[in-house]
């Protein structure tokens, strides 16, 4: 039977156990009832389990018949690790994040988050169901398959980088080989119709960095400034600089975008504070331009404190990369999308998205593709709908079967493309 066939006989239960996880989303890197409905979803499955030591990550690992292969049910190891023993022909990745965000939800739905302060406002719970339904659906054509399949479960994507910890305990190779290929697949409540898959050549997503910044000042009587050394107008200027330097220093058409989303000092009018704290968002769309603004912000907010005569330090806090699809990957998915389910479910992206994945820490090393997939419920117009980290987000059930067959038919396809050359 075709895949989408076959995938649309699970589409229920794909929806009861999205709903599940969305109704109880946990955030971060440990993320265990989530883990727990994941593994009983794919209990009896042909797969070989391993589970993460620094994170609650699951990865499970297909293996394409082999001659002299056995029968073989679900295999569980503890442990980082992940080298499977067996198994022939290229591997393929595919992946899928699990956690969700600290954001009360409003949408109203009866299955919506029973936690307070959490909420599954990206849609991670649709990818593990979607991943979940791959696995059931590869798991069908095992007999079939040139070559093995990974499946990564992962944590911690919302700003804890669970893909980096999921690469040091060894996801890429789990299959006993390197992956040959990986492909992610990311919901959107909005912008994109319902159903409809898209991805572009190139940057995909932005490098973000995380800067913190403390302006060190003298405090003192609001009155007497000749006293003290304010911190306060040398961090206006610094927020002030930083917007120039986007402007006069970086190519319009390899753009960079700083924000200084929290600016913190003082505690009352008459007081002069000993600091101020800014928190800063740098996106940028090349690895040339992500460079520089690193290094020229950093430099700006030295120079700007010194020339007051006061200090101030500047530390990044985390960052991902640019998330770059190989191109020859991203025309490979739009082929299939359009073969699979008609050339009217493919959008190409016209330009990178702003928002930053951490997918790219496995695309630095693996070529492959992020892909996005329209999720916004209709008659909702998805050009006004509430976008993914709203508080109102809805992602609709209807496309989990789809995205299970495009992940089944992408492994499909691409471990025959590789085995046969
Ligand atoms: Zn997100
Ligand atoms: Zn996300």
């Amino acid at each position: 039977m075709a895949v989408t066939e076959d995938a649309a006989e699970i589409a229920g239960e794909l929806a009861h156990l999205r709903r599940a996880i969305h109704a109880e989303p946990e955030i971060g890197l440990h993320l265990p009832l989530t883990q727990e409905k994941i593994l009983a979803a794919l209990d009896g499955l042909p797969l070989e389990i391993t589970l993460g030591s620094a994170l609650s990550s699951v990865t499970a690992v297909l293996h394409g018949a082999v001659p002299g292969d056995g029968e073989g049910g679900t295999v569980k190891r503890e442990g980082g690790g992940g080298r499977g023993a067996v198994g022939g022909g290229p591997v393929v990745l595919l992946r899928a994040d699990m956690d969700a965000l600290p954001v009360t939800e409003r949408t109203g739905l009866d299955f919506a988050s029973r936690i307070d302060g959490a909420m599954h406002a990206c849609g991670h719970d649709l990818h593990s169901a979607m991943l979940v339904g791959a696995a059931r659906l590869l798991s069908e054509r095992q007999a079939d398959l040139p070559g093995s399949v990974v499946f990564m479960f992962q944590p911690g994507e919302e700003g804890c980088g669970g893909a980096k910890f999921m690469i040091e305990e060894g996801v890429l190779d789990a299959a006993g080989q390197r992956a040959a290929t990986a492909y992610a697949l990311h919901v959107a409540s909005a912008e994109l119709r319902a159903g409809v898959f898209s991805t572009r050549e190139g940057p995909m997503m932005a490098a973000a960095e995380a800067l913190d910044i403390t302006v060190h000042g003298r405090g003192g009587h609001g009155s007497q400034p000749h006293h003290a050394a304010d911190p306060i107008p040398v961090a206006c200027e610094i927020v002030t600089a930083l917007q120039v330097l986007v402007t006069r220093t970086f190519d319009i058409f390899d753009p960079v975008v700083i924000t200084v989303g929290s600016f913190h000092a003082g505690t009352t009018n008459n007081v002069i504070p000993d600091e101020a704290r800014l928190q800063v968002t740098i996106r940028s769309f090349s690895a040339a331009s992500r460079a520089l603004a690193r290094e020229a912000a950093v430099r700006l907010v030295h120079d700007t404190a010194s020339a007051h005569g006061l200090t101030a330090t500047a530390e990044f806090e985390g960052s991902y990369p640019v998330t770059v699809n190989d191109d020859r990957e991203a025309r490979f998915a739009a082929e299939v999308v359009a073969d699979l389910l008609g050339g009217d479910r493919f959008w190409p992206q016209p330009h990178p998205m702003a928002g930053a994945e951490d997918f790219s820490f496995v695309l630095d090393q693996v070529p492959g593709a992020f892909i996005m997939l329209g999720a916004c419920p209709p008659p909702v117009d998805p050009a006004t709908a509430p976008f993914n980290h709203s508080a109102f987000a809805v992602f609709d059930d209807t496309v989990l079967a789809d995205g299970a067959a495009l992940f089944t038919e992408l492994a499909v396809r691409r471990l025959s493309r590789q085995s046969h050359g």
